[in-house]
């Protein structure tokens, strides 16, 4: 399918809303300057438009297949692996040390978005890949480290993570795959894991398996809980792949969309592992890499709504129906056609610069060391996940509906679209534990972090007063009002804050939104960065007074109504 990287976009955001310039100022990223940058963002751009795209409807309408134990995967979908892999972009923010190229995680950001815009389903590989050099980088030993990231780094193995089983999802510390010690170092791993992306496939030599399970002694729940890296085969004296461990692929998944991508039932038999960090320390280890995967999940939303938007903007140029305010035209010109695309584009700019902002906090945080910093990529990491993975499902909704009739019928591709970003607000911790998080773990710190933020957004809107007056009043009075709300969350029960902690993260979102879109006028007061500040601030933001009224209402009228009622009302 047709689709153009938003390059420019991207140095639009980076040079006039995001100040990434102050990172190649810092010794961890001199290397990122303009030049570098530009050269980066636009052969991704080439990658993702001429060899990733041309393959997600082949990837749709072939999916995956498991033959004789093997997966196979969709036409197109190795070569195109392969490219990714030769330009080196599996390690893109990888240690040099491992062959990585140490770019910053905004950069980083920027390719998962521009890659899932062109092929979701092959995306997830390399995500999950780079998901795994970071928890290797952070948490292996020595001798893991050097025989696992160059391969990882090079594209030449792939990654997976394995948490989910039957009975433990959400509920991860439910898990019951055991690990005992085979006496030499290393690891006998037996269980089911389900839902494994990328488990099994033949577009590398080698796919290393990074599964949570609990030693013999491990307490319940998520303390006692170890994590192990379990290759298909077992790396040789030469480091090569070697013998075939025990561990197979029971059958894939059927699903709504991302088909391409092969959902694996997988079963690991006595296993050979090696642990990953301490015993009983699994989930910290996990959590590195699934931090960097809820960022890069945010980012795949953000993609596939912006190829969405693409593809319903070509459509509503063209298709003529009815005569509209401006003449006979193409559908483009109603009213409601109108507010679709605005919104839609609106939606996208303000996302994509809340997950370039995390971004850039975390490589803030990685070259200073500053704890402000860390705490602020803590704070946006749910935002990012849950509101760009929301917006990737409406916005390629409304692409559909700006379709017509024709937006239900499959060979026009918008149905792919809406079909296949529906699975991100679920996978790497639904959106509702990513709103949980935020208003839990996020606010231990009675909220400073959100309230450091919010100030930043006061002071940009009131230094904009005199100039954008009628775009800076409303974000000052939204921070304002959120700034309250957060207030008030804080000394709340934690029963009281899950019960509103969707609307709250989204009513979050919808200032920061505004936000960097008021930034963006600033840049271009007379331009179309002003128009569609405006189209966002006087149509999108007042959505968070009435989220925030939710977020208030406490838990109590829900369990009011008991699940009886929920029967007969
Ligand atoms: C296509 C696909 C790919 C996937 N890839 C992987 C992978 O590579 N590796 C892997 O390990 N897993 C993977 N998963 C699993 C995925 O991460 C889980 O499906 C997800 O975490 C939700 O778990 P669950 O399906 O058991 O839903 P449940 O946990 O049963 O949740 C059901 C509903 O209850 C809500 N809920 C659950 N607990 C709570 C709570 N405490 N408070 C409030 N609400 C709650 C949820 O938000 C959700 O709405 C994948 C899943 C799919 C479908």
């Amino acid at each position: 399918m047709s689709y153009t990287s938003p390059v420019a976009e991207f140095r639009f955001l980076l040079d006039h809303v995001l100040a990434y310039a102050k990172l190649a100022q810092t010794e961890t990223f001199a290397e990122a300057d303009a030049e570098t940058t530009d050269a980066i963002l636009t052969e991704l751009g080439r990658l993702c438009d001429d060899v990733m795209a041309p393959v997600n409807r082949a990837g749709d309408l072939t999916p995956a297949v498991l033959e004789n134990g093997v997966v196979r995967t969709s036409p197109g979908f190795k070569d195109a692996y392969q490219a990714i892999a030769e330009g080196g972009w599996l390690g893109i923010s990888a240690d040099p040390e491992f062959g990585g190229m140490g770019l910053p995680q905004v950069l980083n950001t920027a390719m998962n978005e521009m890659m899932s815009g062109a092929c979701l389903a092959l995306q997830l590989c390399p995500l999950l890949s780079q998901g795994q050099i970071e928890a290797l980088e952070h948490h292996a030993s020595d001798e893991l480290k050097a025989l696992y990231l160059p391969k990882l780094t090079s594209g030449a193995w792939t990654g997976t993570m394995n948490l989910t089983e039957p009975q433990a999802g959400s509920d991860v510390g439910a898990l019951t795959t055991k690990a005992t010690e085979n006496g030499d170092g290393s690891y006998a791993v037996t269980g089911q894991k389900i839902f494994i992306t990328w488990g099994d496939h033949d577009v590398a030599e080698n796919v290393c398996h990074l599964v949570l399970a609990r030693l013999p002694d491990g307490a319940p729940g998520t303390r006692g809980i170890s994590l192990f890296m379990v290759p298909k085969f077992l790396p040789d004296e030469g480091g090569n792949p070697g013998e075939r461990n025990d561990l197979r692929v029971v059958s894939l998944e059927h699903k709504l969309g991302i088909h391409g991508s092969p959902t694996c039932v997988m079963s690991f038999e006595g296993a050979k592992g090696w642990l990953v960090g301490k015993e009983n320390g699994g989930m910290a280890a996990m959590f590195t890499m699934m931090n960097n995967a809820r960022l890069g999940v945010g980012a795949q939303g953000i993609g596939v709504a912006e190829a969405a938007y693409q593809h319903a903007l070509a459509y509503a140029q063209e298709r003529v129906q009815g005569k509209t305010p401006l003449g006979k035209g193409a559908i483009i010109d109603h009213a409601d056609v109108r507010r679709m695309l605005a919104t839609m584009k609106a939606e996208i700019f303000a996302v994509r610069a809340i997950a370039l902002a995390c971004g850039l906090s975390m490589d803030m945080a990685k070259a200073g060391n500053d704890p402000h910093w860390k705490a602020r990529a803590a704070l946006l990491t749910p935002i990012a996940k849950a509101h760009g993975t929301d917006i990737g499902c409406e916005v390629s909704s409304m692409g559909v509906q700006i379709h017509g009739g024709m937006g239900f019928i499959e060979e026009t591709g918008a149905a792919q679209f809406f079909r296949d970003a529906r699975i991100t607000p679920i996978y790497e911790g639904t959106n509702g534990i990513q709103a949980m998080d935020l208003v839990g773990r996020k606010m231990m710190d009675g909220g400073e972090a959100a309230f450091r933020l919010l100030q930043e957004v006061e002071d940009c809107a009131e230094n904009a007063r005199t100039q954008l007056a009628e775009l800076a009043n409303p974000v000052w009075d939204a921070a304002e009002t959120l700034r309250e709300a957060t207030e008030w969350l804080v000394a709340q029960d934690a029963s009281t804050r899950n019960a509103g902690a969707v609307p709250y993260l989204r009513a979050f979102a919808r200032v920061l939104g505004a936000h960097y879109h008021l930034k963006a006028a600033i840049a271009d007061p007379q331009g179309a960065r002003a128009r569609l500040a405006k189209v966002f601030i006087d149509r999108i933001l007042p959505e968070h007074s009435s989220l925030l009224v939710q977020a208030r209402a406490g838990a109590e009228q829900l369990y009011a109504l008991s699940p009886e009622d929920l029967e007969s009302a």
